[in-house]
């Protein structure tokens, strides 16, 4: 899908389980607890939307005992409260870390800009939903410390549907600011966290204004129910009786979000690949015959949309690979300079 959607290049793919299996003792309560949880830490945010939040602390109490007769492990009882679907996310977070560690440093090998601008789609709210974020600050503070040691600030933007307890995530921001500043040093620039209220299949920021994005179990969410699912008696998702023209239909329509989905970000993230400040930097100072007394960088149309300038579109483009990557002379050479 990646491949055939064709704006991004797949550079890693890794898939890991998270803890879903029932007799998995790793955790600190086990068995029906974990798939409950699991199940609640997924569901729970379109269960609140439909039914009102104060079921779900019994509802998934029902469900985990229901998944305790089924897996013959005695599990009594589960407390309302995000405290408890925590503890499944905090693990998929973790199993995750290394994997997004690695992309970071793919992202930023090149140059860190002097303000970061990161966003998480579909954040959800409670205790976890600033814990991605602030592994990657973590992370892009300490290369940006290792390569030159400049003061970068952080611009995050949290975005979820507009129904998202956002104020959940907001009260405790303070205190998330303070403990930033304390697990790093003075060295960390300031950080703003801003709302995004939006849908994630459509638009929701400006052309080229991201320079990394998260996003963390949120592929399972559809834009809409898929048409033809009425032969999917008694079940609301696909299960072991549902008939292949259901799944088909689900597959129909996580194919056409998803594939719409990179296409959107594909427009907000900022596009790799040239030469960054940092690296402009480095390599004056390496060879050595030049102070760097100023560097200044601005942006040049690429864009074959922009209507800014008097001739658009194809043209820019053409003028833009002909002018900046400095291909002419190299063309002129091997093919003489009339064809250009
Ligand atoms: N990323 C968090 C939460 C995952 S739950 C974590 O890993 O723990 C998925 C979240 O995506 C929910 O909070 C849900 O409200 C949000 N979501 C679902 N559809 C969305 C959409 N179309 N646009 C934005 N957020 C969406």
């Amino acid at each position: 899908m990646v491949q055939e959607e064709g704006s991004f290049n797949l550079d890693k793919l890794v898939t890991f389980e998270a803890s879903w299996d029932p007799f998995d003792e790793s955790d600190k309560y086990r068995g029906a607890l974990n798939v409950a949880n699991y199940m609640r830490s997924i569901a729970e945010p379109t269960l609140t939307g439909h039914f009102g939040g104060t079921i779900i602390g019994n509802l998934f109490g029902r469900y985990c005992q229901y998944s305790a007769a089924m897996v013959f492990v005695k599990v009594l009882h589960m407390n309302g409260g995000s405290g408890k679907t925590s503890y499944a996310k905090k693990k998929m977070i973790l199993e995750a870390r290394p994997f997004l560690e690695d992309s970071i440093k793919d992202a930023f090998s090149s140059g860190i800009p002097s303000c970061v601008k990161l966003s998480d789609l579909g954040c959800s709210s409670g205790p976890n939903a600033l814990s991605a974020i602030s592994e990657i600050i973590h992370t892009i503070h300490g290369m940006s410390k290792r390569m030159d040691c400049k003061l970068r600030e952080f611009l995050v933007s949290l975005n979820d549907l507009p129904g998202n307890d956002f104020n959940n995530i907001f009260s405790p921001l303070p205190d998330f600011y303070k403990k930033l500043k304390k697990e790093e040093d003075d060295t960390l620039g300031h950080c703003f966290i801003t709302e995004v209220p939006g849908s994630f299949h459509g638009r929701i920021f400006p052309s080229r204004s991201l320079d990394f994005l998260h996003s963390s179990c949120k592929a399972h969410w559809l834009s809409q129910a898929p048409a033809g699912l009425e032969k999917n008696k008694g079940h609301i998702y696909i299960a072991n009786g549902s008939p292949p023209t259901v799944i088909q239909a689900y597959t129909n329509q996580f194919q056409r979000d998803f594939s719409l989905f990179l296409g959107l970000r594909s427009e907000e993230i900022k596009p790799g690949g040239c030469s960054s400040e940092g690296e402009v930097r480095t390599m004056v100072q390496e060879e050595g015959s030049f102070n760097l007394d100023k560097l200044e960088t601005f942006e040049a149309s690429w864009d074959p949309f922009d209507e800014s300038y008097k001739y658009r579109g194809a043209q820019n483009v053409a003028n833009c690979i002909r002018i900046v990557t400095n291909t002419e002379p190299t063309l002129a050479t091997h093919f003489g300079g009339t064809i250009i």
